[in-house]
């Protein structure tokens, strides 16, 4: 489907460049974490994005065996390669590419992710986003959203769009979450392709280039504008992008490019994070030890919403 470009008069810029830390997690898995924990204030309500590309099956094969989550909900992105969860109620979805798995972690839960392949590709994205202090005890869920389940559009100047998350152009996401808004798109632009997305003042946002290079900036995209003033944004980066009272982003490729573009209502709650857990205040993370300790996490419920 067409949509109309949306008039973005004043995009925000390029507050900073951020070049992700190499790791691994789980069982092996390597991984870049592209946001960490000295970003969390700075892109509230978003705790953490890992990228994930590996060709080599030796360093994804381990996967993340049976750990839980407290407090917050995970977000996984697949672009390439297929990967299996199962949690501590017996529930269990295969993610395919172009899929996408949203879990509300709430009072917690103990889960698996497991890739389901021996060669080839994988590639995807997992980004924790913040629960409000009163939620972060509420009842865990989870969607698996397969590819075709997530909405899409194009626009006049060959942009493709889908829209995870939020609402773009007028398209509605798979998603939508109260408190935190988020907006969670992935952008493909041709060479040449400019687009702009509205983005509500005070809301945190950052893009991060996984393929081609970003041009990001004041007049870029902007209907009329020259793109004099981009910054550009290069293969494996991500932007941290200005508050200011700038009504959107605009943004340019000159060679094929994609980007996820990521944004959310900040909570402004303390944050407190022990691993896979993370809640307020330090005693609630004692107390979250202590109920794992005491099996509490094993006993409940887990509910499986259709996409
Ligand atoms: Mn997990």
């Amino acid at each position: 489907m067409n949509a109309p470009q949306t008039n973005v008069m004043r995009s925000r810029v390029v507050e900073r460049l951020v070049q992700g830390q190499p790791t691994s997690d789980g069982a092996g898995v390597k991984l870049t974490r592209v946001l960490t924990q000295n970003l969390q204030r700075r892109l509230d309500p978003f705790l953490m994005l890992d990228a994930f590309r590996n060709e080599n099956p030796e360093d994804y094969m381990g996967g993340f065996p049976d750990h839980p989550h407290r407090g917050f909900e995970t977000v996984t992105y697949m672009l390439a390669g297929r990967m299996r969860h199962h949690d501590n109620t017996g529930n269990h979805g295969l993610l395919g590419p172009g899929g996408a798995q949203w879990m509300t972690a709430g009072s917690g839960l103990i889960h698996s992710e497991l890739p389901e392949q021996e060669d080839g590709l994988m590639e995807g994205f997992q980004l924790w986003l913040n629960l409000p202090a009163k939620n972060k005890m509420i009842a865990p869920f989870y969607r698996d959203i397969p590819t075709e389940h997530i909405p899409e559009f194009s626009t006049e100047g060959g942009v493709t769009v889908r829209v995870i998350a939020g609402e773009s152009h007028g398209v509605k996401g798979a998603v939508t979450r109260p408190d935190t808004e988020p907006l969670y798109l992935d952008v493909h632009l041709p060479a040449g392709g400019r687009f702009s997305q509205k983005l509500p003042v005070g809301h945190n946002a950052f893009l991060y280039t996984y393929r081609g290079e970003a041009i990001v900036g004041n007049e870029v995209g902007v209907e009329g504008g020259t793109g004099a003033n981009g910054k550009a944004v290069p293969d494996r980066h991500m932007a941290i992008l200005s508050n200011d009272e700038a009504d959107g982003i605009a943004m340019a490729a000159i060679v094929p490019t994609r980007v996820i573009l990521v944004a959310g209502r900040p909570l402004n709650e303390p944050i407190a994070q022990y691993g896979p857990f993370v809640m307020n205040t330090a005693e609630e993370i004692q107390q979250t030890l202590q109920d794992y300790r005491d099996g509490k996490f094993e006993a409940v419920k887990v509910q499986a919403l259709e996409a």
